[in-house]
């Protein structure tokens, strides 16, 4: 017999999303942070996993209060915002919280926004839900045009209203103003906000975190991740911090019974108590950030303002050709974001060394 998977039609065909993960010197591409965990970090874990792992033939808590606790107590270290657990989710990165936002938020007959260039999982996320997505075309310095998202709010009217801060491919983050702004528009008519914060750490001083907004408006909902700041893109740890404890309720609706598994949630705890560890890595990713961004500049290429720990930089008539000179020579980035731009993560003082050399030696060969 003849068959075929009677796959949904609107998913035949579709290639699955991933970036190349190619073993080469330096792997610039995925905005992973570069350092391996420090060793008093490395030892908490495995002391936290040997300590679950007898009880392993239970299932976990599922509510995974210890873990809310642990991250309200870190946002309030890191951001000055104080939470409560009831305000907090957590699930298998920030992909599966987006995930569970858009099954609680989204669903057939609704809307999505977002503004281009962002995330390119979203519409992805809105594909699996049956969600109706829209994505908007930021300005050219990469803020979102507030006057048109506000009218898109009121005339479209969707039920989730997504900002990506600081943005990914761009690395920029919007003003606090803008998205006070957008989300007192989609408050108006109805919608929830989402500000991803996937790279909030790595923000320079004197750009606030949206948490700061959650006192002020019951729409907003912040988003963050282990997977980059904390070293931790292995355990799989995402979270969000909801002004209104109604949509955990609402999230916790949709999630899979014992999403979060022991040995995550026991991991991640003890990743939480060495905070400050970690820490000190991001700040000498961002001044390396910052090194890497004004050498780009003195080389003549235009450079995106990065809160990230990534950089956008560009202007290239052949990205691809430039691109693969650069992994020919161990160097493996991002061909991503608007034509002509390619996207570095920032890596060890090192590796960072590599991709100055490879760019140098590709830009005279193109
Ligand atoms: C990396 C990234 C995430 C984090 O994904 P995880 O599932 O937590 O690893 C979320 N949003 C954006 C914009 C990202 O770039």
């Amino acid at each position: 017999m003849d068959f075929t998977p009677p796959v949904r039609a609107d998913l035949v065909g579709v290639a699955s999303y991933g970036a190349p993960q190619l073993d080469v010197a330096a792997r610039l591409n995925v905005n992973e942070n570069p350092f391996p965990l420090p060793d008093a970090v490395v030892h908490a874990m495995s002391e936290a996993v040997a300590a679950v792992a007898p009880g392993l033939n239970r299932y976990p808590d599922r509510e995974a209060v210890a873990l809310r606790q642990a991250l309200a107590d870190y946002l309030d270290q890191e951001s000055g915002v104080r939470v409560g657990v009831d305000q907090v989710w957590a699930a298998n990165g920030s992909n599966e919280v987006m995930h569970h936002l858009f099954l609680a938020f989204g669903g057939p007959g609704r809307l999505a926004v977002s503004f281009d260039p962002t995330y390119s999982m979203y519409p992805e996320y809105a594909r699996d839900t049956f969600t109706e997505y829209a994505s908007f075309a930021r300005r050219p310095d990469h803020t979102v045009d507030v006057a048109q998202a506000r009218s898109v709010i009121a005339e479209r009217r969707p039920s989730l209203v997504l900002l990506t801060s600081p943005n990914n491919p761009t690395g920029t983050s919007l003003p606090i103003v803008h998205v006070r702004s957008i989300a007192e528009a989609a408050l108006e008519s109805g919608a929830m906000v989402i500000v991803d914060e996937a790279y909030a750490e790595f923000r320079r001083a004197g750009v606030p975190s949206a948490l700061e907004l959650l006192g002020e408006l019951p729409n907003l909902v912040v988003t963050r991740t282990m997977s980059k700041a904390f070293a931790m893109a292995g355990a799989r740890l995402g979270y969000a911090a909801a002004a209104d404890p109604r949509v955990v309720e609402a999230l916790r609706v949709v999630r899979l019974p014992y999403h979060l598994s022991a040995v995550t949630q026991a991991v991640a705890i003890a990743a939480l108590a060495h905070a400050g560890v970690l820490q000190a890595q991001v700040a000498l990713l961002r001044s390396e950030r910052d090194a890497l961004a004004e050498w780009l500049r003195q080389k003549g290429f235009s450079v995106a303002p990065s809160d990230a720990n990534f950089i956008l930089f560009g202007q290239f008539d052949d990205r691809h050709a430039l691109w693969q000179h650069l992994l020919d020579d161990g160097v493996l980035i991002r061909e991503t974001g608007p034509a002509g731009w390619l996207r570095v993560s920032v890596g060890t003082p090192a590796e960072n060394a590599m991709f100055r050399d490879a760019l140098a030696k590709a830009m005279a060969r193109v």
